[in-house]
């Protein structure tokens, strides 16, 4: 088996290097990462400038470092690794919980895979007080791994894994009741004002959401479709506000 590595902290960071010596178990590995950090470029591509493709060997590890995005990376990562049979992402230093999933840069690089047909699992963990311990994590991923390749028909998967030693594992639904994302105001030291986009950490999550479980000390694994479709609302808009004899000037 063929897994493609990226993530959006970059091809140095500690989560990547972490997740493909796990990932290493199950089959060849190889990193394709952005060069620089890409955290919060979200589903974004280069479209406008080329983009380069250099070896940058992380321990035993085959590796390549792009001036580009997490989307970008499994693109030519696809296109220069024949026969991929799964991308991960990850691990990212910061969760990807909620609304969080709509700019993750880590979440695009397994929606990438999952555009190309091939599955996409991303995997994030949280770096605020303390540095993660990928020691204490790595089996649970491993874990993660082993069940999701049993399933094989859920094409994109979200993974979250909490501060510390796991609870447990729970299968979970995406928390969009609430949206973290504050612009706080400040001044420069030259006293200008200025403006942070930041997160404030949300509170009461519902139940059987990925918030409440990373909350609750468990590893969230959220099962996702890249159909936006609001299709209750489709059908009856379909019903009730017919369009299709809608003509202008006639
Ligand atoms: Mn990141």
């Amino acid at each position: 088996m063929r897994i493609l590595i990226t993530n959006d902290d970059g091809v140095y960071s500690p989560g990547i290097l972490a997740l493909a010596e796990v990932a290493s178990k199950f089959g060849d590995v190889r990193i394709v990462a952005p060069d620089v950090e890409m955290s919060s470029a979200g589903h974004s591509i280069t479209a406008s400038r080329p983009l380069s493709y250099k070896r940058t060997p992380l321990k035993e590890i085959d590796a390549y470092r792009v001036n580009g995005t997490p989307a970008d990376c499994v693109s030519l990562g696809v296109h220069q690794w024949e026969k991929v049979d799964i991308v991960l992402s990850g691990i990212n230093m910061g969760s990807n919980l909620g609304n969080a999933m709509w700019h993750s840069g880590t979440l695009a690089g397994a929606k990438q895979a999952a555009l190309f047909g091939l599955r996409g699992i991303a995997f994030s963990t949280p770096s605020t007080e303390q540095e993660p311990n990928f020691a204490v994590l790595k089996p649970w991923v491993e874990v993660v791994i082993k069940t999701l390749l049993e399933v094989p028909d859920v094409l994109l998967i979200n993974v979250n894994l909490p501060t510390g030693m796991p609870q447990g594992i729970m299968w979970t639904r995406q928390s969009v009741r609430q949206y973290d994302g504050k612009i706080v105001a400040a001044n420069d030291p030259m006293g200008r004002k200025h403006f942070w986009f930041t997160v404030i950490p949300l509170q009461h999550p519902e139940d059987g959401t990925d918030r409440h479980a990373v909350g609750q000390g468990y590893v969230s694994v959220t099962p996702l479709r890249l159909d936006l479709t609001d299709n209750a609302a489709l059908a009856e808009l379909m019903i009730k506000h017919p369009v299709d004899k809608v003509l202008f000037g006639g």
